[in-house]
């Protein structure tokens, strides 16, 4: 990459020379260096080279109250200046975390009053592991160890994480563990071939029963699913896997663990994914939205139940030195308070979202989309060779091209193989979702000329 300010170049060096990055092709990014972020306000981004960027992405998917908040930063101080720093081991606590606490049980869906603080998403799923065979050791079941995930979910990098979720490229690379196994992902797109949407939602719904009565019931801890796979593309359900699940999940005795680092605090124009749907989950993971990602935080929901049956057990030998840290905790706090204040998420309902989902299915008519599809503030458009038989440019990187063309005219849209994904801020503006849409459509145009 040329680039017209020389601390552009230095930067790019010391990626080259210091830094091993999260999910990267090292290869490449060593031959073409970062871009480098340098300032951020609303939805938009700033790079080192003064270009101003659309951030469709809303960061990696956190940012819900948009870039540039005053009032998380003065909460952040503040708590600095009263309490930097104390943990919650050992019998002791502090005022942030347990006003957090409660005011995360106030949004989250009735009989679900406990938290459990982490500081990721990633370690909100260690957690879910440990919790969930702990608390059948706790009920007297002590074989009940097995979880089943689903192929392509994402539930976060720690090993926990990785094994949880479906990601072959992630197993691959250490990230296994025993007692996790995997069913079909919901990805009518992709995996439906010629049964309908609705019939096939069933037929995904169906393997999570195959797979109790493969394992055995008496050895399923837990089935964990994110409401809408985000990582994976965007992948929103038929609208018949949800209530199959759910009709599943009440005919056996095992936990059901919600991921709701992406779905939570607003995406779906609901506090909750399982809102929206209508699920009834025993655990929902959280972090990402939580803190609109100004400091890491994660966590885990507990529902009454579970939480009186862990409370009853002694010891719970599990905990990090940043659980509930008081300055993500404040930060946090005021997060919510501003979700809540300022109406953020019923304007997604009412407004925002709808607006979105009616401007990009507009991209339906384009050469190279297959099909958009979305819900609330989050977006996937699949780009394809053949609309009809759903047939895709074989080994193009199309969706990488697309990708840069959308980085070089000044919008951020991520690319999971050939589905182009968008997630923005909640606080995106009708006129902000206008230049999010226009500059989709330029760059499906670009890249269908790049493929002649
Ligand atoms: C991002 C994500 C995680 C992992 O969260 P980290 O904070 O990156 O550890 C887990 N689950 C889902 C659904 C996610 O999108």
């Amino acid at each position: 990459m040329s680039v017209k300010n020389p601390q552009t170049r230095e930067w790019q060096d010391l990626s080259r020379d210091h830094h091993l990055a999260p999910f990267s092709d090292y290869k490449q990014l060593k031959e073409k260096g970062p871009r480098i972020i340098t300032k951020a306000k609303g939805v938009h981004l700033w790079d080192s080279e003064g270009n101003k960027i659309l951030d469709g992405m809303a960061g990696l998917w956190c940012v819900a109250v948009g870039y540039g908040r005053e009032e998380l930063a003065e909460a952040a101080a503040s708590q600095m200046r009263e309490l930097p720093y104390y943990n919650l081991f050992f019998q002791t606590a502090h005022p942030p975390a347990l006003e957090l606490a409660r005011a995360i049980t106030e949004v989250a869906p009735a009989g679900m009053s406990h938290v459990f603080f982490t500081g990721s998403g990633s370690e909100g799923n260690d957690t879910n592991l440990r919790m969930v065979r702990h608390y059948w050791a706790l009920k007297g079941k002590p074989q009940k160890q097995v979880i089943i995930g689903r192929v392509n979910g994402y539930h976060g990098s720690t090993v926990a994480g990785a094994a949880l979720g479906g990601m072959s490229g992630m197993h691959e690379q250490g990230g296994t563990l025993p007692g996790i196994v995997h069913i079909a992902q919901p990805y009518w797109f992709g995996e439906g071939g010629d049964m309908t949407p609705d019939a096939f939602g069933v037929w995904a719904a169906e393997q999570l029963e195959k797979k109790i009565l493969e394992v055995g019931e008496d050895n399923v801890a837990a089935f964990i699913a994110e409401p809408i796979q985000g990582a994976g593309g965007v992948i929103i359900p038929p609208e018949t896997y949800w209530p199959k699940i759910k009709e599943i999940l009440a005919k056996y005795e095992i936990l059901f663990i919600a991921d709701e680092v992406i779905c939570g605090f607003g995406r779906t124009g609901q506090w909750f994914g399982t809102d929206y749907y209508g699920l009834k989950p025993d655990l929902m993971t959280i972090a990402k939205g939580l803190t609109s990602g100004y400091i890491p935080m994660g966590g885990v929901i507990v529902r009454d139940e579970v939480a009186a049956v862990l409370s009853e057990g002694g010891d719970f030998n599990h905990g990090f030195t940043y659980s509930g840290h008081p300055v993500a905790a404040a930060v946090a706090l005021e997060n919510l308070r501003i979700l809540r204040d300022e109406k953020i998420i019923e304007r997604v309902q009412a407004e925002t979202a709808p607006y979105l989902q009616k401007r990009l299915r507009e991209l339906n008519d384009h050469p190279l989309v297959g099909e958009v599809r979305g819900l609330g503030m989050l977006g996937a458009i699949e780009l394809v060779k053949d609309k009809t038989t759903r047939t895709r440019y074989e080994g193009k990187g199309v969706g990488m091209i697309c990708r840069q063309f959308c980085f070089d005219n000044g919008l951020i849209m991520r690319a999971v193989g050939d589905t182009m994904i968008i997630a923005p801020p909640l606080v995106i503006t009708c006129e902000e979702i206008d230049e999010l849409v226009e500059k989709a459509r330029k760059c499906l145009d670009l890249t269908l000329e790049a493929l002649k």
